[in-house]
């Protein structure tokens, strides 16, 4: 699956300081990526340069430690189909990253990294683990059809 940004979207460290606005004690945390630019995170105060990809920029936020983003805003770029979704202040969301094993496994594992899944229809624990299956399936596949002899 060629989504680059979405590659990058994971392999970045969000929640630094700000080179420019850390030091002020507001939010100066990078927790905002533009979809658009693929460039490194950033600061509220640094949102105006995207300001005319304003779709574009998610907000990535922290549950228990987790990197999570809201259903809303990121199922307009990625089907997020048999993800879990869990909730925080009524707000649906993902996450990003698959989390630290803590409870055992249960009926429903993630496909990718066998955590337990509380809903029974969701696949994947987490945007990270869906990405991966689906890439490594896929290269399967390629490596499958180039090893079928043509016999025509
Ligand atoms: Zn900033
Ligand atoms: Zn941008
Ligand atoms: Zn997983």
């Amino acid at each position: 699956m060629a989504l680059p940004w979405l590659n990058k979207l994971l392999e970045t460290v969000f929640f630094e300081p700000c080179p420019l606005h850390g030091d002020f004690g507001v939010p100066g945390e990078c927790n905002l990526y533009c979809i658009s630019c693929m460039g490194d995170p950033f600061c509220i105060h640094c949102r105006e340069p995207h300001n005319d990809h304003r779709d574009q920029v998610l907000q990535i936020r922290k549950c228990l430690h987790q990197e999570v983003v809201r259903v809303d805003d990121i199922e307009k770029h990625f089907d997020i189909s048999s993800i879990q979704v869990y909730k925080i202040n009524d707000q649906p969301i993902v996450f990003l990253n698959k989390q630290e094993e803590t409870r055992r496994h249960g009926r429903v594992n993630c496909q990718m990294c066998n955590r337990y899944l509380s809903n029974q229809d969701s696949r994947f624990c987490s945007i990270s683990c869906k990405v991966n299956t689906v890439s490594n399936s896929s290269l399967e596949h390629q490596a499958n059809e180039k090893s079928i002899p043509h016999s025509l």
